[in-house]
């Protein structure tokens, strides 16, 4: 067979715009894995070693490369995928700029392993910082085999500039990912550090998606389709109900290249609409076919902005598509009801028994007065044991372990600090009788009457810091306080999850999590710290791993940071939470005990004072 790389003339390369190849470890596995399926691969291997900091091996059983091809192919502008510019136009392949395994050679150590099918030999090219060190004639089998050892070992600046193993490996998952799902009938395995994160076989699109996140996926999806003159639409979204906070279940292929695009998005939204609790997002994995020549994909360096010709008409279509498929699957009618019944309790369960959330609780009820009040409590009264069995029970488990830190009812007024001077240690007046020390206003405040007058403390910013410091505490000195689980309970995670959670997982052991089992998609827990209550495991963790994702910080010190903050938020009592007196002035005692009681762990005002003298000016 022919040579078939050629050199694309100088100005046909200056018109394809160039920008910066290699980012990060996870730009190289891109680029290999997308000439692997240039080159038709149905096999792929990716293998990792320290996040791709020391090893990125990409070996595919494609149509391999002749000598020439294989030395010409570190060329910059070598490319055997278009010719003229005017190919940009109609493109079937990932790659065209004939620029990655150029840039690439000039970073790294590369070692290059090919044979094409009819060859019986194959070349073997090492090659260090662009230059060729050694090239010989091998057995090898029909693919190619590409391994970049020690990136950027020639720009120590570069080199430094990584993130921590972590956070580069999850931009290779990433990646990784995003091109698996674009081609299901491709078989991938990704090894880290020798350990297999992901088989692929060949398979469906849905198949291809549950074997990426998790068995559980699967009866989440809800399968779209639509073949119009300008686009073929199939795909999957997540039904409603399993809507996430985390946008890391968004995908969009266009002619299966992963691509970004906050318009369409928005169509999906769009079809949403009403179906979705605030701030959830819903999963989807859209495949758009549409003509090459409709498209340029060209508008953005790293290829995953792409510009439609006709991009009115597909935000319309993808949006009437995905309502339809919503409806047809009968999903809207089961959200309305589930919707109506939670909206605003802090932790929402599929199984949770519907609260009721408009009773008008008379506290001062008191069967022994007058007539008119016992008559205005009957008729809440069954409802009311109800409410406040409900409500006990919740704040119960929220405050074991720390009722013995506190002195709940008693305002001792020692352990109250102050940064501010105008608030004194003598903040609380003993005097008073102990029932009216704290009012709750509007389920979102505490009220309480202070010597110098009065002070309003937001409830949920005071839990978040209460629970911050305690948390904190539970990391450094690891005093944390478990409950055993009589039975363990199992979650299920995509694989980068569970690659994220091992990341903290000595953390969250200090916290009082206590692992019993971990495999690739599952957790168990055996204990989980006292705290918190079991039917709030799920939404807890999935919090945090959604505050860890993209971002994981470098340091342990900013990690544990995250952490905290992160299960401080999702535990903390929610505004709209009625509080009993023991439960309001527990919360004041342990803000004011706390190291920084008057900003939350996100800097917000915790409370606010108002004293006798304000409000004699408001009275003038
Ligand atoms: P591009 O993919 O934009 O053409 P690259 O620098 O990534 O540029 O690759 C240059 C050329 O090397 C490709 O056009 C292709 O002909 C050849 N090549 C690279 N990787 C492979 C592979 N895995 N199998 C076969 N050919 C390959
Ligand atoms: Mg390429």
């Amino acid at each position: 067979m022919a040579d078939i790389i050629k050199l694309l003339p100088d100005h046909v390369a200056n018109q394809i715009a160039a920008g910066e190849v290699v980012q990060r470890p996870a730009s190289v596995v891109k680029e290999l894995l997308e000439n692997a399926i240039d080159a038709t691969a149905t096999e792929i291997k990716l293998i990792v070693k320290e996040a791709g900091k020391t090893l990125i091996h990409v070996i595919d059983n494609g149509f391999g490369m002749s000598e020439t091809d294989a030395r010409l192919s570190f060329e910059r502008h070598a490319t055997s995928k278009i010719q003229a510019a005017e190919d940009l136009f109609n493109l079937h392949t990932k790659g065209f700029r004939g620029e990655a395994l150029a840039s690439i050679a000039a970073i790294a150590h590369v070692e290059l392993q090919t044979k094409k099918e009819d060859s019986e030999l194959g070349t073997r090219i090492k090659i260090e910082g662009s230059k060729i060190i050694s090239q010989e004639v091998v057995t090898t089998p029909t693919g190619t085999s590409i391994a970049v050892k020690n990136l950027f070992y020639n720009i120590p600046a570069r080199r430094n500039f990584l993130k921590s193993d972590a956070v580069e490996l999850r931009h290779i998952i990433d990646e990784f990912q995003r091109v698996a799902l674009a081609h299901s009938n491709i078989k991938f395995v990704l090894y880290h550090n020798g350990n297999e994160l992901f088989n692929l076989p060949k398979s469906n699109y849905r198949q291809r998606i549950v074997n990426i996140l998790g068995g559980k996926t699967n009866e989440k999806l809800v399968p779209i389709q639509e073949d119009t003159d300008i686009v073929k639409i199939s795909g999957f979204v997540g039904k409603p109900e399993f809507a996430k906070k985390s946008r890391n279940e968004q995908f969009f292929f266009v002619n299966n290249r992963f691509i970004k695009s906050p318009y369409l998005h928005h169509a999906i939204t769009a079809a949403f609409e009403g179906l979705l609790k605030d701030k959830m997002q819903p999963s989807y994995f859209i495949y758009l076919e549409v003509n090459p020549e409709t498209i340029d994909i060209n508008i953005h360096p790293t290829k995953t902005e792409i510009k439609f010709d006709d991009e009115h008409s597909l935000y319309a279509m993808l949006r009437a598509t995905v309502k339809h498929s919503l409806g047809q699957f009968n999903i809207a009618p089961v959200l309305d009801f589930e919707r109506d019944a939670n909206l605003d309790t802090p932790y929402d369960y599929k199984n949770k028994q519907a609260s009721t959330p408009n009773i008008q609780v008379d506290r001062s009820f008191n069967p022994f007065a007058n007539e008119v009040k016992t008559q205005k409590s009957s008729n809440t009264a069954p409802r009311y044991q109800n409410y406040k069995k409900e409500s006990t029970e919740g704040w119960e488990s929220l405050y074991v372990g720390l009722e013995s830190k506190s002195n709940a009812g008693n305002f001792s007024t020692e352990n109250i600090e102050f940064e501010s001077e105008a608030v004194t240690s003598s903040l609380f007046t003993n005097e008073e009788p102990r029932e009216t020390l704290t009012y709750q206003l509007h389920r979102k405040y505490i009220v309480s009457s202070i010597k110098s007058g009065i002070v309003i403390i937001d409830q949920h910013r005071a839990h978040q810091r209460v629970l911050y410091e305690q948390l904190l505490r539970n990391i450094t000195v690891n005093d944390a306080v478990s409950q055993q689980l009589l039975f363990p309970v199992t979650f299920s995670f995509s694989t980068s999850e569970i690659a994220l959670l091992k990341e903290v997982k000595e953390s969250l052991e200090n916290i009082g999590f206590m692992f019993s089992d971990i495999t690739e998609d599952t957790i168990e827990l055996s204990g989980i710290p006292s705290n918190i209550s079991e039917s709030e495991l799920q939404i807890i963790i999935e919090q945090m791993l959604n505050d860890f994702q993209g971002e994981i910080p470098d340091t342990g010190f900013s990690q544990t940071d995250v952490l905290v903050k992160s299960l401080a938020k999702s535990m903390a009592i929610r505004t709209g939470k009625k509080l009993e007196t023991e439960e309001q002035e527990a919360l004041v005692n342990n803000l004011f005990a706390c190291k920084e009681p008057s900003v939350s762990p996100f800097q917000k005002t915790i409370f606010i004072t108002l004293s006798v003298d304000d409000l004699d000016k408001k009275f003038i």
